[in-house]
């Protein structure tokens, strides 16, 4: 990676960061990598295959995280959803990170949103076109609080749920993930060198849906926290 030795032309963009329960420092937020089709309920609404096929994933960027405030409707889509899924924080670097050890580079997980344009996904995919216009558009990647591990543990069960104005749309258990944690931080450290910061989307559970304009969203994760944030037109 190129360091400046020099002035920058022009100063850096704002270093995205997550605000970290009970503590006074927030976490540099490095990079964001999403896992596909991670709940068996979720990939056959989708129209897939439950069997347990290898993990794939895609990219946000970090400055597309919400951190407070609304989710503005992107104005180039039509059918915008929502995703409420675990997200795994890195803390320590590491690669070809074997499965056993994968936790000890966790340090800690939020409740997440992978907004997502199914619109303009389904035209990729027909398309056989990369995925970033439907999946990494600016404020696509709502995000809770951080909690640590340190203070709560690795949940591997618990319900997992997203509220639409008061009524159940999402609805499932962290036990029900296809790929847990530690396997989707080991597979990850294959293809990068994982660095503290790096954000692991970890997919989402069945009953996927459209959002409107004026709608409350509220997440929870259990022993991990809740996220709630309006549709803003
Ligand atoms: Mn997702």
């Amino acid at each position: 990676m190129a360091t400046a030795a020099q002035p920058y032309l022009f100063p850096p963009c704002p270093q995205p960061v997550l605000p970290i329960r009970g503590r006074a420092e927030v976490m540099p937020v490095h990079r964001i990598y999403c896992i596909g089709r991670n709940y068996e309920a979720h990939a056959v609404e989708m129209g897939h295959d439950p069997n347990k096929e290898p993990p794939f994933f895609f990219q946000k960027n970090a400055d597309s995280l919400v951190v407070r405030g609304d989710f503005p409707y992107p104005p180039q889509s039509q059918d915008v959803h929502h995703e409420v899924e675990l997200v795994v924080a890195i803390g320590r670097a590491g690669s070809n990170i074997p499965v056993a050890q994968a936790l000890d580079h966790v340090i800690g997980y939020a409740v997440g949103l992978d907004m997502t344009c199914r619109d303009l996904q389904a035209e990729a995919k027909k398309l056989g076109r990369p995925w970033e216009p439907g999946k990494s558009f600016e404020h696509s990647s709502p995000c809770s609080e951080l909690v640590l591990a340190a203070d709560i543990g690795h949940p591997a069960e618990g319900e997992i749920s997203l509220k639409i104005n008061g009524e159940t749309r999402q609805v499932g258990d962290l036990n029900q993930l296809i790929w847990k944690v530690p396997e989707l931080v080991s597979v990850m450290s294959h293809f990068y060198h994982l660095q503290p910061g790096d954000l692991i989307f970890s997919g989402t559970p069945a009953g996927i849906g459209p959002v409107h304009k004026g709608d409350r969203l509220e997440c929870f994760i259990a022993s991990v926290g809740s996220l709630s944030l309006k549709v803003a037109g």
